[in-house]
Formats: C-alpha cells, sequence, structure tokens
C-alpha cells in the first residue's frame, strides 16, 4: 500500500504516515486495531515488527499438533508452526503422553474398521472428548460427547497412531 492509500483508509493524512515509516513518531493505540486489520497482520506482530515466516512445513500429517481451547473446547490442528489462539488467548500445543493405566485404548480388528473402546469415564466433568486416528497423509478425528458410549470406530488405514484428550488430564496417544 502507498501512504496515501493507508492514510485514506485510515481516515488520517499521509504525513503522519511518512512519520511513522521514518520513524519520528508511532501509531496512537487507538488504532493498532484498525491498523491490524487493514494490514492482516496481528497486533503483536505489528508492534514486533517482525514478518518472519515459520519453517516450511514438511507436510507429514504425523508431526500433528493438537490444540485444545479450555475457555470453549474449540479443538484446532496445525501441520506446521503458527501462532494459535482461541476466546483472546494463546493456545500451546498439547504434549501426547503415552497411554497410562486409566488412559488405554482397545482397538480390535472388526471387518474392515478398527474398533475402539475404553474403559474411561464419560461424565460431564470428564470425558474423552476427541480421538483422532493420524497417518503419514491424514487425520481422521471423531468428536465425542459426555454421556456416549466409549467407544468409536474408524475405517482401517495404514500403520498410524491413536490420540485421545481426555477433558481433565489432557492428550494421550496409543
Ligand atoms: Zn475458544
Ligand atoms: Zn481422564
Amino acid at each position: 500500500m502507498t501512504q496515501k492509500q493507508l492514510a485514506d483508509a485510515m481516515n488520517i493524512s499521509d504525513k503522519t504516515i511518512s512519520k511513522w515509516e521514518r520513524g519520528l513518531g508511532l501509531p496512537d493505540v487507538s488504532l493498532l486495531r484498525e491498523l491490524s486489520e487493514i494490514l492482516g497482520i496481528n497486533v503483536e506482530r505489528l508492534l514486533s515488527g517482525d514478518l518472519k515466516a515459520d519453517e516450511k512445513d514438511g507436510g507429514n500429517m504425523k508431526k500433528i499438533k493438537f490444540y485444545v481451547c479450555q475457555e470453549c473446547g474449540n479443538v484446532i490442528t496445525a501441520t506446521g508452526g503458527g501462532e494459535i489462539s482461541c476466546c483472546g488467548r494463546k493456545l500451546a500445543a498439547l504434549t501426547a503422553k503415552p497411554a497410562d493405566e486409566s488412559h488405554r485404548l482397545n482397538v480390535q480388528e472388526i471387518e474392515n474398521d478398527y474398533y475402539v473402546t475404553f474403559s474411561h469415564d464419560m461424565s460431564k466433568d470428564h470425558h474423552v472428548s476427541f480421538v483422532a486416528y493420524v497417518t503419514w497423509d491424514r487425520v481422521l478425528l471423531i468428536k465425542l460427547y459426555p454421556e456416549q458410549n466409549p467407544e468409536v470406530r474408524f475405517p482401517r488405514m495404514q500403520k498410524g497412531k491413536i490420540y485421545f484428550y481426555c477433558s481433565n488430564d489432557g492428550l494421550w496417544v496409543n
């Protein structure tokens, strides 16, 4: 954008933009939100003055990261880096723990499916809220809700891992 285009979009003078660019002044805090919207850059990056791209995504789904928002329950996945936030808070990628006694899945082959069962609580306060089957090129994620039966069925695919998320105890992997 030219200084004039940005100035017009913000209803300020292009002299002001010119000042910012030359480091002779800074945008008022009250303008940051508008500036962020017009430029399509989040406020934090705007302030840091840095738009360095993340490392190139290797494209392997096995490296998939899961994010869960504790406020609204949103489940987000990413195959590369990224700044993930929800409900105004930054989310950290979950670290999967190897399944323990109370967070273990049983997998049976039935016809062309993997029939996955678990003996975990499915109450409102403590339940498995998703199960994801991850192979090198795909992810199948099944959302679970309280009071549902502790079971899911996946079509059998290549070798992979099964992740599952407990509302209280976080992410586990089988
Ligand atoms: Zn949220
Ligand atoms: Zn649990």
